[in-house]
């Protein structure tokens, strides 16, 4: 349980990564390290595909990222209909690419890749949690 609380639409209540949700309580976006082989993942993985251990770390992303690359979205997938049009952006941050939403406020013409980005959580008024990107 606790992982139904991610993101402003979820399909899933049970993860193997539900502490994911309580980083994100915390202020902070997390990912996984394998304490084996040294392996990162985001999205936080729980098993590790490289040596198949499960021995894995929590780490918070720390600084600024870099937009690897981005879309706007005019249409979006079911759940999310009343969210569009947004943009959602890969961003380079601590080694590893990390999908994501960019703030709603920020003009998609305003962006380029290699722009400079932070992260920021978002708490939701239905009590959901979620992160974005803002330009840093
Ligand atoms: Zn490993």
């Amino acid at each position: 349980m606790g992982f139904e609380r991610f993101g402003s639409k979820s399909f899933t209540s049970q993860a193997k990564v539900a502490e994911f949700v309580d980083y994100l309580d915390k202020g902070e976006l997390a990912y996984t390290k394998c304490r084996t082989c040294s392996q990162a993942y985001f999205p936080p993985r729980a098993d590790c595909a490289n040596c198949l251990g499960n021995d894995m770390e929590w780490i918070a992303f720390k600084g600024n990222g870099k937009i690897v690359t981005f879309t706007h979205t005019m249409y979006a997938p079911t759940g999310f209909e009343a969210d569009a049009p947004y943009t959602i952006v890969v961003v380079e941050l601590d080694g590893l690419k990390v999908l994501g939403r960019m703030n709603k406020e920020v003009p998609v013409d305003t962006l380029s890749v290699g722009m400079s980005v932070k992260v920021e959580i978002v708490k939701l008024p239905d009590g959901q949690v979620t992160y974005e990107f803002l330009p840093a």
